[in-house]
């Protein structure tokens, strides 16, 4: 049956995800593989969406796509439903039922010549890891007060470098953006991939969700395939305390070959211990640091092995990737590798074999190469988390549970959404407006200063009413901007931001957006630039761009003295009403021009709504504060320098 087709609080196991390549990828990356087990939470208030959870986590995915998920329900599994069974023993039986493939925990091996990092001072230490598991609170926390945090800009993507002194070692420390694995397929893998290939970072510094460790160790194999110098943060060990389960962290460590240091992102804790182990993996003397290689299975390692040697034949570097990386991104039919490998003396042979490979793995094992090694990857993860985690139960978050259940209620969840937007407006435009009057008198003051003192002429003119003016007719929205980034940061921070996805994504869906093309349109409203950066944080190219093209009709805040003073001019009698109907015009029009777009002018198909549904966590007042700076201090650099 489908995964569609089962009710709220029924178990699958999942047998199949069917679709095409970019669907299947993203799926499988989100830890929707053969042999796990899934569990309907709740519905959207439309329906649609539905949240599942596996593992320890929850996700959220439209009905159509679930269509494509072919489970299986155990009877076994129906009279467990109450019991306090794990969904991990269960994807232990059924994965080993299946492949039974052995688990090695890997061998140690020496270090590939032709991928060793070039020992260089003060080398940028990069955090890696997927989105949300804290990497920006970490950053924030180490760089401290030193901070020095400015933007690179990227295509797509960006990252924040910062400066921070250790024990007497200067060091960088990028942010990267949050990925789930490093395939070639949205532009935050494909940027980080590229990063750490061209940049060559010192040290990466894997960050790990404690609370998470199945999907977030899947980037982690990647990263070992890569073979480059790691350090993993477990961060949200304080979570991972709270919940009954237990991890034996030196185990791991050891099977992994990488040093596992605890964090908490949000206060700081283990951030010095990370960044001595830091410095002694970056200088080679760190113990637990060896090389070890992800064990594929039999078969595909015959393969991997296969394509490697042939790929060492030639006698120039690999443009920093390692031989082992090649030749199981060739086994995937990654195409950017492909390039690569293609301008190898010997490429037509490296061709064939892995043709040959693929066709003998597809008939042996029934799958393609890239599922098959997906396959294998989460198989050694969960090999390895056998000998050393122990799962008590299912640790179910009661809080974020309880407010799920009020805040994605059918009758209640939109009311509640409606009522907070109303509270932000209300504080950004009326409660703003007290600072806006004061900052308004202000630089009118200092006008009026200037003038009494400066004699009449074209300089006076270009002082007072240029500059002085101008900058002032600047800064008097900072206020506005800073108490509706407020909202925002807290609403993101808390996690209530994917939420609102949630539950505007059949309405957004009708449009050809997506539901996370929501938060960006608020955001429009607040100041455009802003809302147009954020977009990124959208998969779907063909959603991203639709956004972008209508975000300028959202009403942005500087368009608010414009609409004053036309109304004053002509319909003084009805200025709130007009007001108003302004606003509702432009999120009209935003709503025709969308689908006009999305029908006539851009083609492309949407990639599905996996999105994940973080359990909520008290924001920090620290981080949203910074947050809120940050964009108030954007908005004053980018539309300031201009005006
Ligand atoms: P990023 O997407 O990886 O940059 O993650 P963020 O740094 O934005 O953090 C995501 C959320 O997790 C925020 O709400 C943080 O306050 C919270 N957070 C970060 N680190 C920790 C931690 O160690 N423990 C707990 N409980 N929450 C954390
Ligand atoms: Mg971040």
């Amino acid at each position: 049956m489908r995964l569609s087709d089962l009710h709220t609080g029924q178990r699958g196991t999942i047998v199949e995800v069917r679709g095409h390549g970019g669907f299947r990828k993203r799926l499988v990356e989100m830890g929707f593989i053969r042999g796990t087990v899934v569990e309907v939470i709740l519905d959207a208030p439309l329906k649609d969406p539905v949240k599942y959870r596996l593992f320890d986590y929850e996700v959220s995915l439209r009905r159509a796509e679930a269509e494509l998920i072919e489970v299986k329900i155990d009877v076994e599994d129906i009279a467990a439903a109450s019991s306090s069974h794990s969904p991990l023993d269960e994807t232990c039986q059924a994965r080993d039922g299946r492949e039974g493939r052995p688990y090695e925990a890997g061998s140690t091996r020496n270090c590939d010549a032709a991928t060793a990092r070039p020992y260089e001072a003060g080398g940028a230490i990069c955090l890696v890891g997927n989105p949300n598991c804290g990497k920006t609170s970490l950053f924030n926390n180490a760089c401290g007060g030193h901070e020095r945090v400015g933007n690179y800009a990227g295509v797509t993507v960006d990252a924040k470098v910062g400066h921070l002194t250790h024990a007497g070692h200067a060091l960088t420390l990028v942010d990267l953006p949050g990925t789930y694995s490093l395939t070639a397929y949205s532009p935050e893998e494909l940027y980080v991939r590229k990063y750490i290939v061209e940049q060559m970072p010192a040290v990466i510094v894997n960050v790990i969700d404690a609370s998470n460790l199945e999907r977030n160790l899947y980037l982690t194999t990647q990263l070992i395939d890569m073979d480059v110098p790691m350090v993993i943060a477990l961060n949200m060990y304080d979570e991972l305390q709270e919940s009954p389960h237990s991890l034996d962290i030196d185990q791991l460590s050891r099977l992994l070959g990488i040093p596992i240091i605890p964090t908490v992102g949000r206060t700081g804790e283990g951030i010095n211990e990370l960044l001595d182990t830091v410095i002694a993996t970056y200088e080679g003397h760190e113990p637990r640091s060896r090389h070890i290689h992800v064990n594929h299975g039999q078969l595909l390692e015959q393969c991997i092995e296969r394509i490697d040697s042939l790929i060492r034949q030639n006698p120039e570097p690999h443009f920093n990737y390692s031989a082992r990386l090649l030749a199981i991104k060739t086994l995937e039919g990654d195409k950017q590798i492909a390039e690569v490998v293609g301008r190898f003396p010997n490429a037509e042979a490296i061709r064939q074999a892995a043709d040959e490979c693929q066709k003998r793995v597809q008939k042996e094992l029934n799958d393609n190469c890239e599922n098959a090694l997906t396959d294998a990857k989460y198989a050694f993860i969960d090999g390895a988390l056998r000998e050393c985690f122990v799962r008590r139960g299912t640790y179910t978050r009661r809080l974020t549970q309880a407010i799920d259940s009020i805040v994605t209620h059918p009758l209640l969840g939109y009311p509640i959404f409606l009522v907070l937007m109303y509270l932000m407006f209300f504080c950004t435009f009326h409660i703003g407006q007290y600072p806006m009057d004061w900052i308004d008198a202000l630089v009118g003051w200092i006008g009026e200063l200037v003038s009494t003192y400066m004699p009449d002429g074209p300089l006076k003119d270009l002082i007072v009413d240029g500059i002085i003016a101008g900058v002032g007719g600047v800064i008097v929205f900072l206020p506005n901007i800073m108490i509706l980034y407020l909202f925002i940061s807290w609403m993101e921070d808390s996690g209530y931001m994917a939420r609102t996805a949630f539950i505007m994504d059949k309405i957004m869906h009708r449009m050809g957006l997506h539901g996370k093309s929501f938060i960006p349109m608020i955001m429009g409203f607040g100041c455009n630039i802003p809302a147009i950066m954020s977009t990124r944080t959208i998969e779907d190219r063909k959603s991203r761009l639709i956004t972008m093209l209508i975000l300028p009709l959202m009403s942005c805040s500087a368009r608010l003295p414009v609409y004053i003073i036309i109304i004053a001019a002509f319909f003084p009698k009805h200025a709130a009403t007009v007001m108003l109907a302004l606003y509702v015009l432009g999120i009209l029009l935003s709503v025709l021009m969308a689908k006009l777009l999305s029908r006539f002018v851009i083609k492309g198909e949407s990639t599905p709504f996996v999105m994940e549904l973080p359990p909520y966590r008290l924001p920090s007042t620290k981080s949203v504060v910074r947050h809120t700076w940050e964009k108030g201090r954007q908005y004053l650099q980018k539309m300031g320098t201009t005006i």
